[in-house]
């Protein structure tokens, strides 16, 4: 599995440690929980410190008394393991694998990718939103998208309300902050804002998470002085 998911190199970007064990001890939702899932399948550095986690979580959970554990807990970490079997496992015949994506994610795409809700975004640019496997709908706001943009193309300049998390899953793009490739992950928050444009070689495909709408910038007007 490794050698067919590592990427040509490995990936620049990481999640923080804090989400990493949120993401080990099941604290996570099931949006944000998936964006974490893809990066970790594609990112070996990230998958050690996720065991790490989850090895001394199982140390500390054999201290604490079972009442103090949330209800669903057990849910949550069985969701979770299923999460990572899909990780194990081989991507299913078709454009999935083609697209070479990470083990948790497909099964959001239902049997042919292509056939998404594509909705262009702007030239060269369009989302198709995901939806969960777990709950009817995601929490209220949470907006979860595949984005593809084509080679060199531009999204749209955007700030965010709340925190937008990205996985790049095939080729690659870049802002003011530096060059994102397959595997890598990062997120903002509302300070930012910013118009990736995708590299020029090839189709990129992203997975983004955002637990607010996306606010569109234009350009501020150039106002000449008399
Ligand atoms: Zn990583």
């Amino acid at each position: 599995m490794t050698a067919r998911l590592s990427a040509h190199h490995p990936p620049a970007h990481h999640l923080d440690d804090a989400l990493l064990f949120d993401y080990a001890t099941g604290a996570l939702g099931e949006a944000l929980a998936l964006v974490v899932a893809s990066h970790v399948a594609l990112c070996e550095i990230c998958r050690g410190t996720v065991a790490a986690a989850e090895a001394a979580g199982g140390a500390l959970l054999a201290e604490i008394a079972p009442a103090v554990l949330a209800p669903d807990a057990l849910e949550r970490t069985l969701a979770r393991l299923d999460a990572e079997e899909a990780a194990a496992s081989p991507p299913p015949p078709g454009a999935a694998a083609e697209w070479r994506l990470p083990g948790p994610l497909v099964a959001y795409l239902g049997e042919d990718p292509a056939a998404l809700d594509w909705q262009p975004l702007a030239a060269g640019v369009d989302a198709a939103a995901l939806h969960p496997l777990a709950a009817p709908a995601w929490p209220m706001r949470t907006q979860v998208l595949l984005v593809r943009l084509a080679p060199g193309a531009m999204a749209p300049r955007h700030t965010h309300e709340g925190i937008e998390a990205t996985v790049i899953l095939q080729g690659g793009f870049a802002d003011q902050f530096g060059q994102y490739e397959r595997g890598d992950a990062w997120i903002v928050d509302a300070s930012v804002t910013h118009a990736p444009v995708a590299l020029p070689d090839e189709t990129c495909l992203c997975l983004a998470y955002y637990d607010a709408p996306m606010k569109a910038v234009p350009l501020t007007p150039i106002v000449s002085s008399i």
